[in-house]
């Protein structure tokens, strides 16, 4: 088991930005270091910025055992090879292998969503054994725990919770498909909910706080802090459709939580509290099976880091 004075370096490979910190095996961030993301990003440009981030938090703390890393898109585990990601040019990446080589540490490498829901589980007041985290951002990520274990699948690219199909009919989803969830229920489904609105009510808050052509999710934010009717009703709407697809992810697996997570999670009970009534509308036999509890993730922006950092402990302990 993880003594709490153990440490490892927690890498966050976000789309704008790297965020590198020392981490303790209780999940506290001692330290932090940021880098801007290069563009474009390949694995070529990105792994000399990962080397010289782990070298300046070593020098500071030599006593760390192992180095995590979560990247956005899709990770083959425990290979630890970025085959994937949408919004990045990485293609076949094995970050895993070259940073073990230049580090001489053990070097664990998966899915940032994965190593957030890591994080959120253990970090968690009574921690968690099975639950879903959903980020809301521009898009929608998630992990899945089960038994106290990351689902990951027999490839290591487990899950998309993002693109579950909420509405054949709905609109086209970043992915090509449509009507998946996150085409109903992340940042930018909020946007593209508040130019329909801007467009239909010209004078309303919302086309004045966002100016023409400028509406985006936080326009739509702004104007509901306001307690504007209009966008109190995108939010209603936005969190009717998450807690349909939270009541079809509590239909399929037997969870203690649903954490949401992720920038569009800042707006608090704007959207959880019209996410739980459609959660409860649309459980499966809720007297039998109660009705799932959805929270707000606690870990905020360093979720990535931490979960890295402690998935690098958990792998170097298993390894002996
Ligand atoms: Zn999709």
């Amino acid at each position: 088991m993880n003594s709490d004075a153990r440490r490892a370096v927690g890498i966050d490979v976000g789309g704008t930005k790297i965020a590198a910190g020392v981490v303790d095996g209780r999940g506290r961030l001692l330290s932090e270091l940021v880098e801007p993301t290069p563009v474009p990003s390949f694995g070529e440009s990105v792994t000399p910025i990962l080397l010289d981030l782990v070298a300046r938090l070593r020098k500071e703390d030599p006593d760390v055992e192992a180095v995590g890393l979560g990247a956005a898109g899709m990770v083959r585990w425990p290979e630890g090879r970025v085959v994937w990601a949408p919004n990045n040019a990485y293609r076949d990446w094995p970050v895993r292998a070259e940073l073990a080589a230049a580090t001489g540490l053990p070097v664990a490498v998966d899915n940032d969503a994965n190593v957030a829901t890591l994080a959120e589980s253990r970090l968690a007041e009574r921690p968690y054994r099975d639950m879903v985290l959903l980020t809301l951002g521009t898009g929608i990520g998630g992990g899945i725990l089960l038994g106290g274990e990351l689902y990951r699948g027999p490839t290591g690219m487990g899950t998309e919770l993002g693109h579950i199909v909420v509405d054949p009919d709905g609109p086209v989803c970043a992915c090509g498909g449509h009507g998946c969830l996150e085409a109903y229920a992340s940042g930018s489904a909020l946007g593209r909910m508040g130019r329909e609105a801007a467009a239909a009510d010209p004078d309303g808050l919302i086309a004045r706080l966002g100016g023409p052509g400028g509406v985006t999710g936080p326009t739509v934010t702004a104007a509901a802090m306001r307690g504007d009717a209009v966008a109190r009703g995108l939010f209603d709407r936005l969190g009717r459709w998450l807690g349909v697809g939270i009541a079809s992810l509590a239909t399929i697996f037997e969870l203690e939580a649903v954490l949401i997570g992720g920038g569009l999670s800042e707006t608090g009970e704007l959207l959880l509290a019209p996410t739980r009534s459609a959660v409860a509308e649309f459980a499966y036999a809720r007297e039998a099976r109660g009705v799932v509890p959805v929270l707000a993730a606690s870990c905020g922006s360093d979720a990535g880091m931490i979960g890295a950092a402690l998935l690098a402990l958990d792998a170097r302990d298993s390894m002996g």
